[in-house]
C-alpha cells in the first residue's frame, strides 16, 4: 500500500510542464472575446434595441419583453459563431460556487422537426428545478418554485458550447435564494444614500457605484498526491499531517521564481480569464509554499463578484488540465498561512471621483472625510455583523491565527488620516472654518499628502485597512462568495450615510450653514466610531483585551457569530435599506447553521475513517515490526544485553500504543458526540453542539495522528506528507 505513496510522489516529481502556446494576438485583442459586451451589442443589435439595453444596464430600467426577443436573437447569432448550442441561467445559490441549468437552443418546429430558437422569455426568466437548492425553509412554507431572472448589468458570456446568462435566483414570493439579489439591492441602497450626500458637494453627481478589486489566494497541489489524501479530496483541507521540516520560515517562496508547471498554469488561466473579460493584472507567489495569488483590476462590485465566481471555477478547471488541484479552502494546511480574498472596496461617482480618495483641496478632503468617517460608523455599528458576513466553518481556522486578520473587526487609517480625525475631533467649528473677506469659506483641514504613492504606512494585521484610495477588507475567505461581505458592508455604509444626511439636514433647517453642519456631525461621528479605529497590532493579546473593553464583538464560535444576522439592529438596517426582510435573514441563518454542521460532520467522518483505516493499521504494523525485532534480539542476546538493546524500541512501542489508544478512544467518543448532536432539532443548537462537542476532537485526534506520522517508518506511511504536498510542483 505504501508503495502507492511512493509511486505517486515519484510520478508527481517527474511531471513536465504542459506548455501553453501564447495567442498570436495581443491581450487587448482577445480580451472579452467570449463576452457579449457593449461592443458586441452594438454590432449584433439594432440601434434602438442597443440603446434600450444600454438604458437597462446603466439606469436599471425594466427590459421590455419585445426588446428581450431582439436581444436574444442578437445574442444567439453572436454565440452560434462559436458553435454554441446551449444556454444556461447561471446563478449563485446559497451553497458554494455557482449553479447552471442547461437547455438546448432547439425547440419543436411546426413541421414536427426541431428548430434552433432562443426567445426573449428564455433569456429573461427561467424556472430551474430549485428543490435541490437550500432555501432555509422559504420555499416549503410559501411556494414550491423559484425562478432565475437575467441580470443585464452582468454581460452574458460563452463557455464551451454554452451561452451563460448571469441571473438572480428568487422564490415566487420574492425572497432572495441567492447571493446576487441582496447584493444588487445593497448596491442600490448605497447608491441612493451616497448620491444624496454627494449633492452637498457637487449637484452633478447622479450615481454612486461601489467598486471591488479582489485578490484571490489559492494553493496548488499535484493531483495524484491530492487523490491519495481522502481529507483533501472530501473536505478541501488536510485533517492530519505533521509540519514539514522546512515550510515558510525562510520566506523564500514569496519572492521566488514561479516553477515551470505553475507558470504554464498561470499563463493558461490568465489567457482564459482575459477571454472571459476578467481584467487580470497580477499573478504571483504568496507567503506559503505552493501558495499563489491572482488579482484583476477592480470593477463595479456586482460584476467583480460574478468575475470572482467565474474565476474560481475556471481555476479549478485549468488546474486539472495541468495535473494540479486548486485548493481554495481557507486553511488547507496547519502551521502555514491560509488563503484569503482581500476585498478592496471604494465608492465612486458618475463624475469620476473616487469618494474614498483624499482630494487636492480642503473642500475635496471634507467630502473624503465624510465618506471615510461614515464607513467607520457603519463598520462600528455593525462590526459583529461584518464578522458574521465572512465567518464560515472553513474560514474560522484562518481568523485569529497569526497570519490572518484577527476575529475582531477594526479599522486602520494610517498616521496622516488619524491626525486629521484628531484635529477635527479636538477643534471647534470656528477653528476649522473661517469666513474670509467676501464670505468665501475657508477650511483649516490639513492637506493629506498623496497617499497612493506612499504605501509604506500599512498595517498588515488589520482586517479593514485604509490603503490610499480604498478600504481593504482582508477577512473575506478565499473560497467565499464575496457578495455576502459586500452586501453587509454596502448596506451598513448606506445606513450610516442616510443617518448622516438626516442629521446634517436638521442643522441646516435650523439655520446653520452647510459646511458647519457637516463638520459638526462629522465630529460627533468621529467620536462615536472611535472604538473601531485601531492602529496597533491586531494579532496581539493586548488587543483582544482592549477590544473587549471597547465593546467590540469578540465572539469566536462560528455558530454564535451567525446570531448577529438576527440582531434587532441588523434586521432594522436591512429592512430600512430595502435589502432583505427578517424572513430572508432567518432563512439564510438556517442554511448557515446547517452548512456549518454538515461541514464538521463530514470532517469528523472522514477523519474517523482515515484514523481507523489508514493511520492506526500502519502504526500497528510498524509496531509489530518493532516487537518482532525486540523478540529476535531477546532470542539472540543475553537477557542483560537484550534489555539494554531493546530499551529504545520498547519506548517507541509504548508510545505507539499510547497514541493509537488515544485515537481509537477519541474516534469512538467523537462518533458518540455526533449521535447526540444529530438528535437536536434546532439547526442553531445543533451547530453549537457540533462546534462545542465534535469539533474539538478533530484537533485532539490530529495531535496524536501527527505524532504517529513522525514515529512510523516513512516507507509504511500511506498518506502523502506535507513536504510532498507543499514542495512538489
Ligand atoms: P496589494 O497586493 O498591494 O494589496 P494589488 O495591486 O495586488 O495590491 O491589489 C489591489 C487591488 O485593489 C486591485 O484589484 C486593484 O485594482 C484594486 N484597487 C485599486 N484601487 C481601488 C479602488 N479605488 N477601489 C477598489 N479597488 C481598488
Ligand atoms: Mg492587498
Amino acid at each position: 500500500m505504501a508503495r502507492l505513496r511512493f509511486n505517486v510522489v515519484e510520478a508527481a516529481f517527474k511531471k513536465k510542464a504542459l506548455e501553453i502556446k501564447m495567442p498570436t494576438e495581443r491581450p487587448s485583442e482577445y480580451f472579452a472575446k467570449y463576452v457579449f459586451n457593449k461592443e458586441k451589442m452594438f454590432q449584433y443589435l439594432s440601434p434602438s434595441t442597443y440603446e434600450q439595453l444600454c438604458d437597462v444596464i446603466e439606469n436599471g430600467t425594466r427590459l421590455d419583453l419585445s426588446v428581450a426577443d431582439e436581444v436574444a436573437k442578437g445574442m444567439k447569432k453572436w454565440a452560434q459563431e462559436f458553435g454554441v448550442t446551449h444556454i444556461t441561467h447561471w446563478f449563485q445559490p446559497l451553497t458554494e460556487g455557482t449553479a447552471e441549468k442547461h437547455d438546448a437552443f432547439v425547440e419543436h418546429g411546426d413541421n414536427g422537426g426541431m428548430i434552433e430558437k432562443f426567445s426573449g422569455k428564455a433569456l429573461v426568466q427561467q424556472e430551474p428545478d430549485a428543490s435541490s437548492f437550500p432555501s432555509g425553509g422559504i420555499r416549503s412554507t410559501f411556494e414550491a418554485r423559484g425562478y432565475s431572472a437575467w441580470d443585464p448589468a452582468s454581460p452574458v458570456f460563452v463557455v464551451g458550447d454554452t451561452l451563460m446568462i448571469p441571473t438572480v435566483f428568487i422564490s415566487y414570493t420574492g425572497e432572495a435564494l441567492d447571493y446576487k439579489a441582496p447584493l444588487k439591492k445593497a448596491l442600490a441602497a448605497v447608491d441612493k444614500a451616497a448620491t444624496a450626500v454627494c449633492k452637498y458637494f457637487d449637484p452633478e453627481v447622479t450615481k454612486v457605484t461601489a467598486n471591488l478589486g479582489w485578490e484571490q489566494e489559492y494553493f496548488l497541489v499535484d493531483e495524484d498526491l491530492y487523490a491519495a489524501r481522502p481529507d483533501l479530496l472530501l473536505t478541501g483541507r488536510t485533517l492530519t499531517g505533521h509540519d514539514s521540516a522546512k515550510n515558510q520560515q525562510m520566506e523564500d517562496h514569496y519572492f521566488g521564481a514561479i516553477p515551470d508547471r505553475v507558470a504554464e498554469f498561470m499563463k493558461d488561466l490568465e489567457i482564459q480569464a482575459l477571454e472571459l473579460g476578467i481584467p487580470c493584472k497580477t499573478c504571483h507567489n504568496e507567503v506559503a509554499p505552493n501558495q499563489f495569488e491572482l488579482a484583476p483590476i477592480y470593477e463595479e462590485c456586482n460584476l467583480a463578484v460574478d468575475h470572482n465566481m467565474l474565476l474560481m471555477s475556471l481555476m479549478r478547471k485549468v488546474a486539472r488540465k495541468h495535473g494540479f488541484r486548486c485548493l481554495l479552502h481557507e486553511k488547507p494546511f496547519a502551521g502555514i498561512n491560509g488563503s484569503g480574498k482581500h476585498a478592496n472596496w471604494s465608492l465612486a461617482t458618475n463624475t469620476g471621483v473616487v469618494l474614498h480618495a483624499p482630494g487636492k483641496t480642503p473642500e475635496d478632503n471634507l467630502r473624503f472625510l465624510v465618506f471615510a468617517v461614515e464607513t467607520l460608523v457603519g463598520l462600528h455599528k455593525h462590526n459583529g455583523l461584518l464578522k458574521a458576513s465572512i465567518m464560515s466553518a472553513t474560514n474560522q481556522h484562518r481568523l485569529g491565527a497569526n497570519e490572518a486578520p484577527p476575529a475582531i473587526i477594526s479599522a486602520f487609517l494610517g498616521k496622516q488620516i488619524s491626525e486629521v480625525f484628531d484635529k477635527i475631533e479636538n477643534s471647534s467649528n470656528e477653528e476649522l472654518i473661517s469666513i474670509k473677506g467676501s464670505s468665501a469659506l475657508s477650511l483649516d483641514i490639513p492637506q493629506i499628502p498623496d497617499l497612493r504613492i506612499d504605501n509604506t504606512d500599512r498595517n498588515r494585521t488589520s482586517p479593514f485597512a485604509f490603503t490610499g484610495n480604498r478600504f481593504e477588507f482582508r477577512a473575506v475567505g478565499s473560497q467565499a462568495n464575496c457578495a455576502e461581505a459586500m452586501t453587509v458592508l454596502n448596506t451598513a455604509v448606506a445606513e450610516a450615510l442616510t443617518d448622516f444626511k438626516t442629521r446634517v439636514d436638521e442643522h441646516i433647517a435650523n439655520g446653520e450653514d452647510k459646511t458647519t453642519a457637516i463638520i459638526r456631525v462629522l465630529r460627533e461621528d468621529i467620536k462615536a466610531s472611535k472604538p473601531i479605529h485601531f492602529e496597533g497590532n491586531g494579532y496581539s493579546d493586548e488587543w483582544k483585551a482592549e477590544a473587549e473593553r471597547r465593546g467590540l464583538d469578540c465572539e469566536t464560535s462560528c455558530p454564535l457569530v451567525f446570531d448577529r444576522y438576527l440582531d434587532l439592529e441588523t434586521i432594522k438596517m436591512f429592512e430600512e435599506q430595502n435589502v432583505m426582510r427578517e424572513l430572508e435573514l432567518k432563512a439564510r441563518n438556517e442554511i448557515k447553521w446547517d452548512t456549518y454542521t454538515k461541514k464538521i460532520q463530514i470532517e469528523a467522518r472522514v477523519f474517523g475513517d482515515m484514523a481507523m483505516n489508514q493511520i492506526i493499521p500502519v502504526a500497528t504494523r510498524y509496531q509489530s515490526l518493532l516487537i518482532d525485532n525486540v523478540s529476535k534480539i531477546a532470542a539472540t542476546f543475553s537477557a542483560e544485553e537484550a534489555e539494554q538493546l531493546n530499551a529504545d524500541n520498547l519506548k517507541i512501542i509504548r508510545e505507539i500504543s499510547e497514541h493509537t489508544r488515544f485515537i481509537i478512544e477519541n474516534v469512538n467518543a467523537m462518533v458518540e458526540a455526533r449521535k447526540v448532536a444529530n438528535r437536536i432539532e434546532s439547526e442553531r443548537e445543533k451547530a453549537i453542539q457540533y462546534h462545542d462537542t465534535v469539533q474539538p476532537y478533530l484537533d485532539s485526534i490530529r495531535y496524536h495522528a501527527d505524532k504517529l506520522e513522525l514515529l512510523v517508518e516513512d516507507e509504511l506511511w500511506v498518506l502523502p506528507k506535507y513536504r510532498e504536498l507543499l514542495f512538489i510542483r
